[in-house]
């Protein structure tokens, strides 16, 4: 169903979803990895394009098809990409967008694997990449070379909680020819609209809030504008990356409830911020929605509420941290973001852990840096499990 007129909840039950024959509630799982054709003439006509008809389960398939167009009226763009993970997202745009001898600009605080498969795998093949700290626009500027194509941005920063100014990085990469690509893992579309803010490219890895139930791995590509799709979408076909039916399925009964999940955990997350900014053993803590966020005003512009992760650090540094997290019982002790259910974990350790100690420090993902997803759990439980840990640290 085309949705586009009407409001942000409605388009999350809607979007894409399509009439079959049996009137079914909700889009079923198609799952076969190749379609039949009518006859010689209509496959001919499917592979030249005079037909749209279904041809192979990676080029296209009805379930997935309805995730994707879903996922793009939601981020108000042209169409969806949808992929096999976050990660398959990321590197299905570089490969589309970088080549031999190219250069890329990205946040230095970023999800590890990014910035790993940049440093150790696109560099064997001459792609040239710079991190910068684009919170700070000035940075940027002066990163920029000749070769330079695209501009990757996370924002809020993971696991820094940095924000970055997506109109401001959309006026720089117009005046300079470069893609702008944001990850919006952290928000979703519910709390910020790259392509609206002037974003070429938006990308996600849906395994965060927009599945939200931390039970399936996938990834997302909305463009704004058809060519850039089109030649995104050939890169995901050719390197083959696709969502498989099932994930599809999954996410397209996840991503209903995102608006009450994000209201839910956002409003969670306020309480258990401003718990841990009174902790005597909190030696900080960032959140986009206090006061004391460095950018708390910027966040307050570009995003549609605060969301729901945070990261902090205690005044026992790493083995007062470790302590914590060995004695929380209700946050799980794992990695992943942005489902219902609480997580905690250090990512010096865990998900930066590939990311080498000088840049790890030069990004700011500091030894002490817990990181912490609030979910939907009452919150009254979840401050009192933070509680319990951190008098843990006490308790030699
Ligand atoms: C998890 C994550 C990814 C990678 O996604 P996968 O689904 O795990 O491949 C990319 N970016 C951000 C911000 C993430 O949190």
């Amino acid at each position: 169903m085309k949705t586009n007129d009407k409001g942000f909840n409605t388009k999350l039950i809607h979007a894409g979803a399509f009439d079959d024959e049996f009137g079914s509630a909700t889009v079923p799982i198609y799952q076969t990895s190749t379609f039949r054709f009518k006859s010689a003439q209509h496959g001919a006509d499917c592979f030249s394009g005079k037909s749209d008809g279904y041809i192979y389960t990676r080029i296209a398939n009805p379930t997935i098809r309805a995730f994707e167009q879903n996922i793009a009226e939601l981020e108000n763009g042209y169409d969806g990409i949808a992929t096999s993970s976050g990660m398959a997202a990321i590197t299905t745009v570089h490969m589309a967008l970088l080549g031999a001898g190219s250069h890329i600009i990205s946040s230095d605080a970023i999800y590890g694997p990014a910035r790993g498969v940049l440093e150790q795998d696109f560099s064997r093949f001459n792609v040239e990449a710079t991190f910068v700290n684009t919170s700070k626009i000035e940075n940027i500027i002066q990163a920029i070379k000749p070769n330079t194509k695209v501009l990757y941005i996370e924002t809020p920063a993971n696991p820094t909680m940095e924000i970055t100014d997506i109109a401001a990085c959309s006026k720089i990469a117009k005046e300079h020819n470069l893609i702008l690509v944001v990850d919006n893992t952290f928000c979703s579309p519910y709390l910020q609209k790259p392509l609206d803010l002037g974003a070429d490219v938006v990308l996600h890895s849906i395994t965060k809030f927009i599945n939200g139930h931390a039970d399936i791995v996938g990834g997302v590509i909305v463009t704004k504008e058809v060519e850039l799709y089109k030649k995104i979408r050939h890169s995901m076909v050719y390197m083959g990356c696709n969502m498989d039916p099932t994930q599809a399925f999954m996410v397209l009964r996840g991503v209903k409830t995102l608006a009450l999940r994000i209201e839910r955990a956002q409003e969670n997350a306020i309480k258990v911020a401003e718990f841990l900014e009174s902790h005597p053993e909190v030696e900080w803590i960032k959140y986009p929605g206090l006061k004391s966020h460095p950018q708390y005003e910027l966040a307050k512009k570009q995003m549609n509420g605060f969301g729901s992760m945070m990261s902090f650090g205690l005044k026992g540094g790493y083995e007062a941290g470790k302590k914590l997290m060995d004695h929380v019982h209700l946050a799980l002790l794992a990695v992943s973001l942005g489902g219902v259910e609480t997580l905690i974990q250090h990512p010096a350790s865990m998900t930066h852990a590939a990311v080498s100690k000088e840049h790890k420090l030069a990004a700011g993902i500091t030894d002490d840096l817990i990181r912490f997803s609030v979910g939907i759990e009452d919150v009254e439980d979840i401050i009192e499990d933070l509680n319990n840990g951190l008098l843990s640290i006490y308790n030699k």
